[in-house]
């Protein structure tokens, strides 16, 4: 006879996905956890395991776990099978009578799906060799669809792993390995426990993978790649990368690298650029292995994602946010720790001119929308947290601390970190625990800008007004009020360097410490008039800064060139391109400035960008007859850029790809077709990526040599990534029946993988398919919420910016508003998503307005 049981967790708890409420029961209910883990990965669609989950709990209540994997087999609470129905709406509950004091263990069996997409482990097969490759992708609220836990950051847990696959694979986890059995045509594969790490943390990968250890000298790492790309990668430099890496963070952090053992993974058809499992970091092969000399910016991004996956070992993984809500505590760090690094590691590279470029465009782009949201972002129920990732955590975040480091100054800033990684070390935290310990070392509290950066949605703009008399200047001021309405009414504070140029005499930088609604410089008066005033150098304020007309006009005249500070001109050129998003510049003005002072520019991180832009000014922003008027001098001018030998093979490149994007005209296409046969472009080889882009563009064109060139490429090139490049040009073909044929690919084709699907979404929707691609455009808008449930982090960033920079017409943005009112009810992280991308549109319809 069963005893009577205490009551069991409120019925709300048991809701689908993880609410904060359980969350919070569990954290206060449930301690120190450990997993002990197996897992059998020989059979090709599932995975069945076992694992034996041990807590200790405060209080008589029951448990939760939680559980969306395929099937749970069979379930004991300390020896005793749970009562039928204890799996129900994603949970196992595990009844109070069957639990004790002191340590419980549950063991549970169960099976978990392995799939190309859509599973918590991923296969990708190897066509080239017909292997197949596993690797596992948790975060941010999947280990439940892989073992039945408790999926929550802040119950952290020892994990131990126990991996079963055929005997020719090797398998890296988070722990080292510490022993193995063979057991006929099968290895089994036991690894060290782990430290205390979050559930989304845990990872492994299996396969018949390529790898390199190297002896000698050195901390020890090993790397995997597939065996087929193993004769591209260039392993043993990015062994010496993570070095380098690991050693500086030691450094500032003044902590050894927190976990037992350090190895990597270039994982094939990765969803994101690197994730940081510790112990066992996985990054995107693509984006890792070059198949044709690497341009500058290519080799800093591969650098900064090292950089930053090696920062998350302390933050993110050594010390965790409480909740998915403080997401941008650990991204905002890893990419600001990783530009401090870069900075330190190789003074050539720029490092704060590529963090500008990486991030604050980006950032600025979504915190100006109606979409935006605040830093810290609430979250009820985790199985919403995949919204919660875009730019404002991965770039309004590190510009938000780059801003705090500036106003406390570098070394309280460093102790003020140093001090919070020593609290909360294999622990949790939440940014007041941050501002706290910065605070402290500062010596005054920050909840102002708590308030400012934590709390409020959107950014300021901030307006110079300059007003010279008699060659000197009576008046600088700088106005200030929020990008929308919502942010709500009152000024930020800040600290700006306001920089005047002058043409014969040496900058002079102002300090200026920004609040109320207009901010006068009074340091600046009665100085000699500047030749233009920026009233953000060095890139330390976060805000959208509006020059004033004289200040436009001397760089369209030519102080831009003349400037020589690449992070300054960098700037400059931002501030420009602002200026024609707000609608305060015409795109042929943009255009015109581009044609003169472009060629000008030699830098290998601005010039890509500046090509993006006037790419987007021409294609899309000018109507078709201001367009006609320029196209013929643009392309001659990205022809030339690419065929001048004088520039260096990343600047030619970067004209060539530009070249490649903006071609139309019947000399421009027969050109682009020209290069196939020639040997070489930019003066270099022709290598395969290149010639995929050239035919993508060839058949979105619908050229009449593109058919042939297509069926050429892929002889040329039947490697796997040249079969996942061909899906992606194929994409562009520009029949109704190709969109029709891909869109359904994309819901109904299981075999899909989603990097396949996100890379071929830019030629589905080429903006000269805007006839085409409009149809799919609400059925685009209707599949959002099953991309939501089913798809990876970034995938629903990149579809609604395909199909909504895809088109630039009235009437795309009718359906995009008639969506949401017929929605009224959407969920808000969605409705915010659709926003964020739909203000491009509005932007491209009012520009394009004549
Ligand atoms: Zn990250």
């Amino acid at each position: 006879m069963a005893a009577q049981s205490p009551p069991a967790p409120a019925e709300s708890l048991l809701a689908p996905g993880i609410s904060l409420g359980l969350a919070r029961h569990r954290a206060a209910t449930v301690h120190d956890v450990r997993y002990d883990l197996s897992l059998d990965l020989t059979a090709r669609d599932s995975a069945t395991g076992r694992v034996i989950l041990r807590f200790r709990r405060t209080g008589t209540d029951g448990a939760v776990l939680d559980f969306r994997g395929r099937r749970l087999l069979h379930a004991l609470a300390n020896g005793r099978s749970l009562p039928a129905g204890a799996a129900r709406n994603g949970h196992v509950l595990v009844p109070a009578v069957l639990l004790g004091e002191g340590e419980n263990a549950l063991e549970l069996e169960f099976v978990a799906d392995i799939a190309p997409s859509g599973a918590s482990i991923i296969r990708t097969h190897d066509p080239t060799d017909g292997a197949d490759y596993l690797y596992t992708l948790l975060v941010p609220a999947d280990a439940n669809q892989l073992f039945p836990c408790f999926d929550q950051p802040d119950l952290k847990a020892r994990v131990r792993l126990t991996l079963t696959a055929p005997a020719a694979w090797s398998v890296v986890a988070n722990g080292a390995a510490v022993s193995s059995d063979t057991a006929g045509d099968n290895v089994t594969s036991r690894f060290a426990e782990t430290e205390p790490i979050s559930t989304y943390l845990i990872g492994f990968a299996a396969g018949p993978w390529h790898r390199v250890s190297p002896t000698g000298g050195g901390r020890p790492i090993t790397a995997y790649v597939r065996r087929s790309r193993a004769g591209e990668a260039d392993l043993d430099t990015l062994i010496a990368l993570h070095r380098r890496a690991l050693d500086w963070m030691e450094g500032y952090f003044g902590r050894p690298y927190p976990f037992g053992k350090f190895d990597f993974v270039l994982a094939p058809a990765f969803p994101f650029g690197g994730m940081e499992h510790p112990g066992a970091v996985f990054y995107s092969e693509e984006r890792f292995v070059f198949r044709e000399p690497p341009t500058l910016p290519r080799r800093l991004a591969r650098f900064s994602t090292v950089l930053h996956e090696v920062a998350h070992q302390w933050f993110g993984d050594l010390v965790t946010m409480r909740w998915f809500d403080d997401l941008w505590l650990k991204e905002g760090f890893a990419t600001f720790m990783a530009a401090k690094a870069l900075a330190d590691l190789d003074p050539t590279a720029e490092a704060w001119k590529t963090f500008y470029l990486g991030n604050k465009p980006g950032a600025y782009a979504v915190d100006q929308t109606a979409g935006t949201r605040p830093l810290w972002q609430e979250l009820a129920n985790l199985d919403q947290a995949k919204s919660n990732y875009g730019a404002i955590v991965y770039n309004k975040a590190p510009s938000v601390l780059k801003q705090l480091e500036y106003l406390v100054g570098d070394s309280v800033f460093r102790s003020g970190i140093r001090a919070f990684l020593a609290q909360h070390a294999f622990g949790n935290a939440t940014w007041r625990d941050l501002l706290a310990a910065i605070g402290r070392a500062a010596g005054r509290p920050l909840t102002g800008f708590g308030r400012d950066f934590m709390r409020r949605p959107g950014m300021p703009v901030a307006e110079q007004r300059l007003a010279v008399k008699d060659g000197r200047i009576a008046r600088l001021s700088l106005a200030q009020r929020p990008a929308l309405a919502l942010s709500g009414p009152g000024p930020w504070t800040e600290r700006v360097e306001v920089l005047l140029a002058y043409r014969d005499r040496p900058a002079v930088r102002l300090p200026v410490e920004l609040g109320g609604a207009l901010t006068e410089v009074t340091e600046a008066r009665g100085r000699p008039a500047p030749e233009f005033v920026f009233a953000n150098a060095g890139d330390y304020g976060y805000l959208l800064l509006l020059l004033d007309s004289a200040s436009v006009r001397a760089l369209e005249a030519g102080a831009l060139t003349r400037t020589d500070d690449a992070l300054l001109r960098a700037m400059l050129w931002g501030a420009l391109w602002d200026q024609v998003r707000a609608s305060r510049m015409t795109p042929e003005r943009f255009v015109r400035l581009a044609l003169a002072q472009l060629p000008a520019e030699r830098d290998e991180q601005i010039v890509p960008v500046m090509l993006a832009r006037l790419d987007r000014v021409v294609r899309a922003y000018l109507g078709p007859d201001p367009r006609a008027r320029v196209q013929g001098e643009v392309e001659a001018m990205l022809w030339q850029g690419a065929a001048d030998t004088a520039r260096a093979y990343d600047l030619r490149k970067a004209y060539l790809d530009g070249f490649i994007g903006l071609a139309t005209s019947s000399a421009g296409v027969a050109a682009l077709d020209s290069l196939l046969s020639a040997d070489s472009a930019a003066g270099a080889p022709l290598r395969a990526p290149t010639r995929w882009d050239i035919v993508t563009r060839l058949l979105e064109l619908g050229a009449p040599t593109a058919q042939d060139r297509f069926t050429e490429q892929q002889r040329r090139d039947s490697t796997a990534d040249g079969r996942r490049l061909a899906f992606i040009a194929a994409a562009g073909r520009p029949s109704g029946e190709t969109k029709r044929d891909y869109f359904t690919r994309y819901f109904a084709d299981s075999s899909l993988n989603e990097e396949w699907a996100s890379g071929s979404l830019g030629p589905f929707n080429a903006l000269e398919h805007q006839a085409l691609s409009l149809p799919w455009l609400r059925p685009a808008l209707d599949s959002l919420p099953f991309i939501q449930a089913h798809r990876r982090i970034f995938f629903l960033e990149t579809w609604l910016a395909a199909f909504l920079r895809g088109q630039t017409g009235d009437s795309a943005l009718r359906v995009t508003r008639r969506y949401l009112a017929d929605h009224p009810r959407l969920p808000e992280d969605l409705r915010r998503k659709v926003l964020q991308h739909m203000d491009e549109l509005e932007r491209t319809v009012r520009i394009r307005r004549p």
